[in-house]
């Protein structure tokens, strides 16, 4: 029964979403608490006041996956960041011996529990943030935290030479991101599968403020990929 071990209660469950996991039908476990604080994240809740949030009991999720079987491909797990989670490993063997493949939402900034899981075969896909140029002070600024920018090289440098699948991903936040940033970006990962640029929501952010910040337009962002796909395989908008 992991659910009686749990160090962190689930705070959301999502039964099924055809966005979260291109090309599949999965389901997302929301997991809270964050080690950044971006200023335009959309889980404020999660982060700041996860009591106000009902706990999802995980036996019930699994009753949903059993129900499910054979109709829901996968399971993604987001937060919030969820390699804060001690028991993240149990959570996600379990969620395998479903026979259900596993997705992870991640920040990037712990490489450790990210090698951990990549060794233990605990993940099918990773999608993994990328907030800004690899620059302490920028990327600290962005994330509202002091952020180990090493780290976040660290976990890059894995998830390019594990031979999962994995995509990068920047939400392009005008106040914050120009376009050298991206240029920035997309040079530190060359060669990288996959980079995939979010149009950012000025709607519920963590920050008031950032409601007062204009997106940047779709051509703009469109125009970003292009030169970004220059360095990587792959490139594209998503939300545009
Ligand atoms: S890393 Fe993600 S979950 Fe954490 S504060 Fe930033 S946007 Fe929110």
């Amino acid at each position: 029964m992991m659910n009686k071990e749990m160090t962190y209660p689930i705070k959301g469950f999502n039964p099924h979403t055809f966005i979260d996991w291109e090309g599949k039908i999965a389901s997302v476990i929301y997991l809270p608490g964050c080690n950044f604080k971006c200023p335009f994240c959309h889980s404020s809740a999660l982060i700041r006041e996860p009591e106000s949030l009902t706990t999802v009991d995980y036996e019930y999720i699994k009753r949903f996956f059993r129900e499910k079987r054979g109709w829901i491909n996968g399971v993604v797990i987001g937060g919030g960041e969820p390699t804060l989670y001690e028991d993240l490993p149990a959570l996600l063997a379990d969620i395998k011996s479903e026979g259900l493949l596993t997705k992870l939402d991640t920040n990037g900034t712990n490489p450790a529990v990210l090698k951990r899981l990549i060794d233990e075969e605990l993940l099918d896909y990773v999608a993994m943030d990328i907030k800004a140029p690899l620059d302490t002070r920028m990327y600290s600024n962005i994330t509202a935290s002091d952020a180990d920018v090493a780290a976040i090289k660290q976990s890059i440098d894995l998830l390019m030479s594990s031979g999962i699948d994995y995509e990068f991903r920047t939400t392009v936040v005008p106040c914050f991101l120009q376009r050298k940033d991206i240029l920035s970006i997309a040079q530190t990962i060359k060669g990288a599968e996959r980079y995939v640029l979010q149009q950012f929501s000025p709607k519920d952010t963590m920050e008031e403020s950032m409601g007062e910040v204009k997106p940047y337009s779709a051509d703009e962002i469109k125009q970003f990929a292009q030169m970004a796909s220059e360095f990587v395989k792959n490139c594209f908008a998503r939300g545009i």
